[in-house]
């Protein structure tokens, strides 16, 4: 996942008014910025164009289509169908930023341990409960993405005497 600081360098970089004056024809309308709305194909007529961008409040909207955002990169995901990820590394790319990536996995690896663990801790308790080693082996697989089981297994750690 892209990390914190390139989101927040390409958000500061990206001025809403800049990336969409290369899709929209805008010109000043009031305080704002108007023209054809890229959305709907929406005209409207010369000093009432339907679609506005406030670059004091980084804000476009249509009041024909209703369509509208936040933000640079809001506007790239709704006019090109695009995730924030993409647009982002879109942005970034437009303003020369080069874009970090983040490996923040800690949550997955921790169940995964979790499961290792109790595979063996059951393992043992199958071997010294005496049952066949095929039915174990198949106890095994059925049993082998039991969520709730490790859940119980972990519960029984916990309440275990001395651990
Ligand atoms: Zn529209």
């Amino acid at each position: 996942m892209i990390s914190k600081s390139t989101i927040d360098k390409v958000q500061e970089a990206a001025q809403l008014l800049d990336v969409i004056s290369k899709y929209v024809t805008l010109d000043k309308q009031g305080k704002d910025h108007a023209g054809s709305c890229p959305f709907c194909g929406d005209a409207g007529k010369p000093k009432k164009r339907p679609f506005t961008v406030n670059v004091a409040k980084d804000l476009f909207h249509c009041f024909k289509c209703e369509k509208g955002g936040k933000g640079a990169s809001s506007f790239l995901m709704a006019h090109k169908g695009i995730t924030f990820p993409e647009a982002i590394e879109m942005l970034a790319k437009d303003y020369g930023i080069e874009v970090e990536y983040e490996n923040n996995k800690p949550k997955p690896q921790q169940p995964k341990r979790s499961k290792e663990k109790f595979v063996s801790f059951r393992d043992q308790q199958l071997q010294a409960s005496g049952i066949p080693e095929e039915a174990q082996r198949c106890k095994v697989r059925l049993d082998e993405d039991t969520e709730e089981e490790i859940d119980r297994y972990q519960a029984a750690t916990i309440n275990e005497p001395g651990k």
